[in-house]
């Protein structure tokens, strides 16, 4: 059965990977899409839609995914999945209360490597991981003003990605031990953060985020073990054991088709997707975390 979606909040990730994942999925027509200037007029204008793709920053997710469930049609959430903790927990309740879809996406989750990496370690003991995850803002999130007010999240609006790996490949679950978190004293997001996790058999995870990447872009997770060690690179995208590539990148590419396959396979079967864990990371890393005022940020 086709499915009605509509795409809220067209900025870049809705361009850059929605809209080609949509229009290159069997039987899309995205030619001459009709748009609407908020959500409830496209509800009014279009009451049979079945699906909302929600593309907007966090600070909007909760009131409109709100919204979409409540008018009958199942939502997909971008990450990270709300502003607050609570606000994903309450459109869980939601989307179970309308009989809904809700499909809280983390897309570096559906990266070429991930499963490969998870597979690898589940035969293992893991002794430490590592997680780097360093980018240039200005050419990432150029002009994006929402990442560095309250609610954007600033360096774990890319941060979160790492997590939502970290916590895909782990066999064991972690928490947060110890964060330093880098705020520019004009905003009031962090730019920067290192933060100690451990996992339930108590291994440490060393984790470092930052927008001030100049050079070589990384995003990269290290997995050591008593038999080896992996590492994830490219958001997920590729894997080495020790040292030698088994899987060779593919970026962001793959990852959206991926989603909407996952999200239509949902709609299908009646269920929802949702996993909170790596935002309760992020939540409790601003809960006890030390703040340190850096140098100003000019966006
Ligand atoms: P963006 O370029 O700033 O686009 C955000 C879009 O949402 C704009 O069209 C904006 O409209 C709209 N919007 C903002 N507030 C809204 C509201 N209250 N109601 C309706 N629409 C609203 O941001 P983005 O980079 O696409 O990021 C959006 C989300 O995708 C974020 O949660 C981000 O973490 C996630 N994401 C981004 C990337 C990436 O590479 N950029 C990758 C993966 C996931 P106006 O322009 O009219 O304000």
């Amino acid at each position: 059965m086709p499915l009605r979606i509509a795409l809220l909040g067209i900025g870049k990730i809705a361009r850059d990977q929605h809209l080609p994942a949509l229009a290159a999925s069997r039987n899309a027509a995205v030619d001459g899409i009709a748009n609407y200037p908020d959500l409830q007029s496209l509800l009014k204008a279009v009451p049979d839609l079945d699906c909302v793709s929600i593309c907007t920053p966090p600070q909007a997710h909760f009131d409109a995914a709100l919204l979409a469930l409540r008018a009958g049609c199942h939502v997909m959430l971008e990450k990270p999945p709300a502003a607050t903790t609570r606000q994903i927990g309450l459109l869980a309740e939601e989307a179970a209360r309308q009989g809904r879809t809700l499909f809280q996406t983390w897309h570096s989750r559906f990266a070429a490597a991930v499963d490969a990496a998870r597979d690898w370690l589940a035969t293992r003991e893991l002794t430490g991981a590592k997680i780097v995850w360093k980018e240039d803002v200005h050419q990432w999130h150029p002009g994006q003003r929402w990442i560095w007010e309250p609610g954007g999240f600033g360096v774990f609006d890319p941060g979160i990605n790492a997590l939502s790996v970290l916590t895909e490949v782990l066999a064991h679950e972690v928490h947060v031990e110890r964060a330093l978190l880098e705020f520019p004293e004009n905003q009031q997001a962090p730019i920067a953060a290192r933060l100690l996790l451990r996992t339930l058999p108590g291994v440490e995870v060393e984790v470092e985020f930052d927008f001030r990447q100049q050079g070589e872009q990384r995003w990269d997770i290290e997995l050591q073990t008593t038999t080896g060690m992996a590492r994830l690179r490219h958001g997920g995208g590729s894997l080495e054991i020790d040292g030698r590539p088994v899987m060779p990148g593919e970026g962001l590419a793959g990852e959206y088709p991926r989603l909407y396959e996952r999200f239509a396979a949902l709609c299908a079967a009646g269920r929802s997707e949702v996993d909170v864990r790596p935002f309760q990371l992020v939540a409790d890393a601003f809960m006890i975390g030390e703040r340190r005022l850096v140098a100003p940020h000019e966006i």
